[in-house]
């Protein structure tokens, strides 16, 4: 754990749907840092787990800009597709990130898997994985997630990512669909982000 009281803090990603949520739950009175600020691309990525691609990230962005940086690495685990995309998540929407390329394809491939698909209920997880380094020193890594299913068709315009195809558990509507605010207060990041609450 820092020694000191965390007051300013970069956010290490170029992903602005994430950066929106992780602004939302943070505490106000710290300062809050962007990469576009600095102008760094992404680090590669090749860490086989989303705790340790969030380390990747939290620890790359820290040694680049010298302060203390909270990194996400996230996505969505589809039971019948062997939980891909998982890790993945952000490479199935190709070079340049278009989630409507990336929902083509995880309907694609659920058809691959059972033509009758859309007859049954396709249990998935979001999962989200938050991590706090200062330089190469890992601060703190957590793991939240939540269950739901994937719905016969795209649904609703919020959001970002896979959020018009996920049903969280109880819920008759798609994340795509669920206001901004109520989503930030249920999903994974917010659940990994309880878990974090105490280093901040
Ligand atoms: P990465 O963590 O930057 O490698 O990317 C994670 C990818 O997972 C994102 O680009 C989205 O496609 C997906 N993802 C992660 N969290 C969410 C979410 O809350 N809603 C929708 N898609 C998400």
């Amino acid at each position: 754990m820092l020694k000191q009281k965390i007051n300013k803090l970069l956010i290490g990603t170029n992903n602005k749907g994430k950066l929106r949520e992780i602004k939302n739950l943070l505490p106000k009175n710290i300062k809050i840092h962007s990469t576009s600020e600095f102008n760094l691309k992404s680090p590669i990525e090749n860490g086989k787990t989303f705790k340790e691609n969030s380390l990747i990230k939290s620890k790359y962005f820290s040694k680049k800009t010298g302060l203390i940086c909270l990194a996400d690495d996230s996505g969505l685990e589809i039971d019948l597709l062997d939980k891909n995309p998982g890790i993945y998540s952000a490479r199935w929407g190709g070079k340049h990130g278009d989630f409507n390329k990336a929902i083509k394809k995880v309907y694609r491939e659920l058809d691959k898997k059972d033509k009758n698909w859309k007859l049954k209920i396709i249990r998935a997880t979001f999962i989200c994985a938050l991590s706090i380094s200062y330089l190469d020193n890992k601060v703190a890594c957590v793991q939240g997630k939540i269950e739901g299913y994937i719905s016969k068709e795209p649904k609703g315009k919020n959001g970002f990512g896979y959020d018009p195809i996920f049903v969280p558990k109880g819920k008759k509507k798609t994340f795509g669909e669920i206001k901004p605010e109520r989503k930030y207060k249920l999903d994974h990041r917010y659940f990994a982000f309880k878990k974090l609450r105490k280093f901040l």
